[in-house]
């Protein structure tokens, strides 16, 4: 029996993450889920945005399914996810970005990783605006955080097959931040002579991944370029409903889609609860539950594929509830 952190969030949240739940549970692996919450909800229930009980099960627990959850713009607080990726040092963002069949884009067998940096970048929130009219962001990269994602890339790259690296960075410009996490990449790569290595600029990068996205394998950035990467990524194969994601520490981790909370479908029963299930698939394998989760993206691809029952993301008009009972029915 695991015990695992369940935070629906908020938003589209609860309606993907009961999805997610329900699709785990009928998988049939025995999961004592506990339920804390985060975010607006939180605020709303206990004046708290991530009241104690959160950290304390996280704590305890190790492992979460979390939510997406909402960040207001230019005021309040700072990200709540991104706190909780700093706090418990979460340091690998992981999301994995695939053509679907059944999903029709413009482009076919994409099949590309990302491995985002979580923990530092312009991220760390130093932000100040001491005159009237200007204002500062620090950009903060270290050798060492640089070299522990690298060395994840690689590592995940030898351990699946992979056959590339590919660094995204603007150290053209920023000689010194983007520079260093590039060269440390580099020299992390010495030690991997059976994976190719490659380096490119983050706006031929988007150039190049709208038009030849197979070009890709393993992508390996910075915090910034990562999360806009990510999104880029998800509208290459469905849009975000489709792409799952991982936050992995040393002893850690936390497992949620790339999308957030969707204000403008929340609460209709329409949000499409794929990228938050295949996320619960990620999770199963971290796990070691390798066939209950083959058996989920099994099932989830199965339902796809037939275009029965899809939600209006991918051009249906089921539910979240129809689309997860479908879902289940393959399993
Ligand atoms: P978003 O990802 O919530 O939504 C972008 C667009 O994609 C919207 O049109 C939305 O309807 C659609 N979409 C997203 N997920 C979908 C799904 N599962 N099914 C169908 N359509 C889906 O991005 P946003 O609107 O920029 O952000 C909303 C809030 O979420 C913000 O406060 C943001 O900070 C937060 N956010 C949280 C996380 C997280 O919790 N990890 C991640 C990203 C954004």
């Amino acid at each position: 029996m695991y015990r695992i952190t369940l935070i629906p969030g908020d938003g589209i949240g609860p309606e993907v993450a009961g999805a997610a739940r329900k699709v785990i549970d009928a998988v049939g692996v025995e999961i004592l889920w506990e339920t804390v919450n985060a975010g607006k909800t939180a605020w709303e229930a206990t004046g708290s945005l991530v009241p104690e009980d959160v950290f304390r099960s996280l704590e305890k627990n190790k492992i979460a399914l979390k939510g997406p959850i909402t960040t207001p713009v230019g005021k309040g607080f700072r990200s709540i996810n991104v706190m909780l990726r700093n706090k418990y040092d979460l340091y690998i963002n992981l999301r994995p970005v695939m053509s679907i069949p059944g999903i029709k884009t413009p482009f076919e067998e994409i099949d590309l990783v990302i491995f985002r940096e979580n923990t530092e970048d312009i991220y760390c929130g130093i932000e100040s605006a001491k005159e009237k009219g200007k204002a500062e962001a620090i950009k903060i990269i270290t050798e060492y955080a640089s070299k522990r994602i690298a060395k994840s890339a690689f590592d995940y790259a030898v351990q699946n097959g992979r056959k590339k690296v590919t660094v995204v960075h603007k150290a053209n410009i920023l000689k010194l931040t983007d520079g260093l996490f590039l060269e440390t990449a580099r020299g992390i790569s010495k030690d991997y002579p059976m994976i190719e290595f490659q380096d490119i600029i983050i706006d031929n990068m988007c150039m190049q991944l709208v038009t030849k996205p197979g070009l890709f394998d393993v992508i390996l950035t910075m915090n910034l370029y990562g999360d806009i990467l990510s999104d880029l990524c998800a509208g290459l194969v469905g849009g975000l409903g489709v792409v799952p994601a991982a936050n992995i520490g040393k002893d850690m981790a936390i497992f949620e889609a790339v999308h957030g909370s969707a204000p403008d479908i929340a609460g209709k029963n329409i949000a499409n609860p794929m990228a938050l299930i295949l996320s619960g698939a990620m999770m199963l394998d971290y796990l070691g539950e390798k066939q209950a989760a083959h058996r989920i993206r099994t099932a989830l691809l199965k339902t796809v594929e037939s275009r029965r029952v899809l939600t209006t993301d991918l051009g249906g008009t089921a539910s979240t509830e129809a689309f997860t009972e479908a879902i289940i029915s393959n399993l």
